[in-house]
């Protein structure tokens, strides 16, 4: 049975800190998406061409692969989904509108057409969300080196910061959006995320420079967490709107207090100001992502409740496990779902039904529980306080 997908001929995924994926949902085990050599020696996009990185070893077997009719080790989190009867992102994300075969020489490499873009954009970033790290987010390294050793962290940055094939520099590089550029004639999509995304002004000169060259007609996608000065954001706006469309997926996680404990140190006044600014004053498309956590389960209609007007999405934390909603304690989730099922729309109230079952596991509790301790020690917080029908709600041990 055909296992095609068009991403690996049509995609470019940069992490932030600038190896490559044939894509996100790839699975990164032992470099099984990332570009790689001959060696297994990684491929980097700031220190190659576009076109080391597309016919990269490891690329080149994954289209051979397909070609042959095999499913790629890279590519079997996807078949699993399939196989279960889910909608996996190569059924998403594919039209199979090109004759691959046709366009892929017998040793698998290509000539670059990247149609699909997707840049983490490194890891500056003003907040240090609970369910984030170091990798991700600048402002997480203080509390990384503090805790690194006392817990295990959703983040292997030292590890990450001792190799020389890793770098967050790429960001600011003009090199990079060159080589991107000239890579790119065809650009369909661009999904953009960080670390903040708005806080790196380098990439707007890449989005300008496809506006002026006439190459408008692109969705253009963005994760942002709204905690910044709009006013220095008006110029990019501006020519943000010149394009087909631009969807911007914002970052809430909670009310008020809560969201500025999730989401440390937002400031819910300024989230809100910034929401109704898109939302009324803007004509590009939002939604919000509310990431479904350990700390929001068991307020997770209140959001909703507050901004009907706009519609909200749910991501899932789950990793590290001791931040996902399966720490809570089953059936208190269970009571929770039931209370809420008239409350959210269908679809977000079945993107809550994964948990409905399993229990939570003690050792994991327990890691909640320390690391819950040692964040609010070092952030001056109160977890009880703040959230006291999670606190009540917890599977095992109380905090
Ligand atoms: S098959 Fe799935 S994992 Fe593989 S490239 Fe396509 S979308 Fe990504």
């Amino acid at each position: 049975m055909s296992f095609l997908c068009d991403l690996p001929w049509i995609h470019l995924s940069v992490m932030p800190h600038g190896v490559t994926s044939i894509c996100c949902e790839a699975n990164h085990k032992n470099n099984k998406s990332h570009a790689v050599d001959q060696h297994n020696n990684l491929v980097p996009i700031h220190n190659n061409s576009v076109e080391d990185v597309v016919n990269s070893e490891s690329y080149k077997q994954i289209r051979e692969a397909m070609l042959a009719g095999r499913v790629p080790e890279a590519c079997k989190g996807c078949h699993k989904i399939e196989k279960a009867g889910g909608v996996s992102k190569r059924l998403k994300d594919s039209s199979w509108k090109f004759d691959w075969k046709s366009r892929t020489a017998p040793d698998g490499s290509i000539t670059p057409d990247i149609r699909a873009l997707e840049i983490r954009l490194g890891n500056l970033c003003n907040l240090k969300c609970r369910s984030c790290n170091a990798e991700s987010s600048s402002s997480w390294i203080p509390e990384y080196y503090k805790f690194k050793d006392q817990i295990p962290l959703a983040s292997g940055y030292e590890w990450i910061k001792k190799k020389p094939e890793f770098t967050h520099a790429w960001t600011e590089d003009p090199d990079f959006y060159e080589k991107i550029l000239n890579a790119s004639p065809n650009l369909e999509n661009i999904y953009i995320s960080g670390g903040e995304p708005f806080l790196v002004p380098k990439h707007f000169d890449f989005i300008k420079r496809l506006r002026d060259s006439g190459n408008t007609d692109l969705h253009i996608s963005y994760h942002t967490n709204l905690n910044y000065d709009i006013e220095k954001l008006r110029p990019h706006l501006d020519v943000l709107r010149d394009f087909r469309s631009v969807k911007l997926n914002l970052s809430i996680d909670d009310v008020g207090e809560r969201n500025s404990y999730i989401r440390n140190p937002s400031n819910w006044d300024l989230t809100i100001k910034n929401l109704d600014y898109f939302h009324k004053q803007t004509d590009l498309e939002i939604e919000i992502c509310q990431t479904v956590n350990v700390y929001n389960f068991m307020y997770i209609e209140e959001l909703y409740k507050l901004i009907k007007d706009i519609p909200i999405y749910y991501n899932h934390v789950h990793a590290p496990a001791y931040q996902s909603a399966f720490v809570l304690d089953l059936d208190k989730r269970k009571q929770k779902l039931s209370e809420v099922k008239n409350i959210i729309p269908e679809n977000l109230y079945n993107g809550l039904m994964q948990y409905n079952e399993i229990p939570s596991d003690p050792e994991t509790v327990s890691l909640f529980t320390r690391y819950t301790k040692m964040l609010d020690q070092s952030r001056k917080e109160n977890f009880e306080q703040i959230f006291p029908k999670t606190a009540s709600s917890l599977g095992v041990a109380n905090v």
